[in-house]
């Protein structure tokens, strides 16, 4: 350590060694002139290697100390992480719950008009799902949502998200994605429930049907994120006041119902 500290010093620095050569022969004439008592004399080079254990040790003990703090810093980003997660988790679904869907519609409402960008966002309500829970039972009908959710997130793709707004009702943002795509991806939705069942009673299959309404920002003029979404909710009752099981897309003279079986 010495000899570091010596070549990381300039050459006209005195040497340490030197210095602690000096010293220790200067201490008695020192000491005497304090009127104090001189520690003995000791042996340079045993001197250095006490000093170097100490601050080998010293170093161990900062090392595993800081170890520890990393240890413990990583657990509490980890915890951090979940609480986030679950934060904005829906617990029956997994999905995304309805507080995240609203701030995550909030910025990319934003976005897009930053950006002049669009998206579409899709309301999708369960049909009769009274009558569902009325016949088969509240467990089913929670079965019946959890199975939905999984459905609904297989025919997600990246960077869209998929949520459950409440009950039996979800919502999905399609960024950058036109009234024409949401209407793709609405009928892969109600034709995935045609033909798979989303709960067995007794082996016997039990379906469900959705009905869905469609808004694009570009197709209304909409204020806000809430108004999008309004109108998607609007769009999917007109299809509840036809009769359900459909799909409705949100225009300005009105929403449009569209086949879902072409
Ligand atoms: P519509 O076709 O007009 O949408 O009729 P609906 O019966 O689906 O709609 P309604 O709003 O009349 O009833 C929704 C039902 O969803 C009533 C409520 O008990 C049930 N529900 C809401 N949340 C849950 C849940 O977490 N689990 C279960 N099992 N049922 C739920
Ligand atoms: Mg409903
Ligand atoms: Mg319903």
């Amino acid at each position: 350590m010495v000899r570091e500290f010596e070549t990381y010093q300039s050459a006209q620095t005195i040497s340490l060694r030197h210095l602690l050569e000096n010293i220790q022969e200067q201490l008695p004439a020192l000491a005497d002139m304090l009127q104090m008592t001189a520690p003995p004399l000791q042996n340079n080079e045993s001197l250095l290697a006490e000093a170097q254990q100490l601050l080998f040790q010293q170093t161990l003990q900062l090392k595993a100390r800081l170890d520890t703090h990393q240890v413990e810093l990583a657990s509490l980003r980890q915890r951090q992480d979940e609480l986030e997660e679950r934060s904005r988790t829906d617990v029956l679904t997994g999905l995304a719950n309805r507080s995240w869907l609203e701030e995550q519609m909030h910025k990319r409402f934003v976005l897009c008009q930053q950006q002049s960008r669009i998206m579409s966002v899709v309301f999708i309500d369960l049909d009769h799902f009274k009558k569902l829970n009325d016949q088969y039972g509240h467990q089913m009908g929670d079965n019946v949502l959890q199975k939905f959710g999984k459905t609904l997130q297989s025919l997600v793709r990246d960077g869209d998200l998929a949520g459950r707004w409440g009950g039996e009702e979800f919502l999905v943002v399609l960024p950058d994605e036109d009234a024409q795509s949401a209407q793709i991806f609405a009928k892969r939705i109600a034709q995935r429930l045609e033909k798979t069942p989303m709960a067995h009673d007794d082996q016997e299959p039990i379906h469900v049907s959705v009905s869905i309404g469609i808004a694009c920002l570009d197709d209304g003029g909409f204020g806000s994120a809430d108004e999008l979404i309004d109108a998607a909710d609007k769009s999917m009752y007109f299809i509840k006041h036809t009769g359900r099981g459909g799909i409705a897309v949100y225009g300005d003279r009105g929403a449009t119902v569209t086949p879902i079986n072409d």
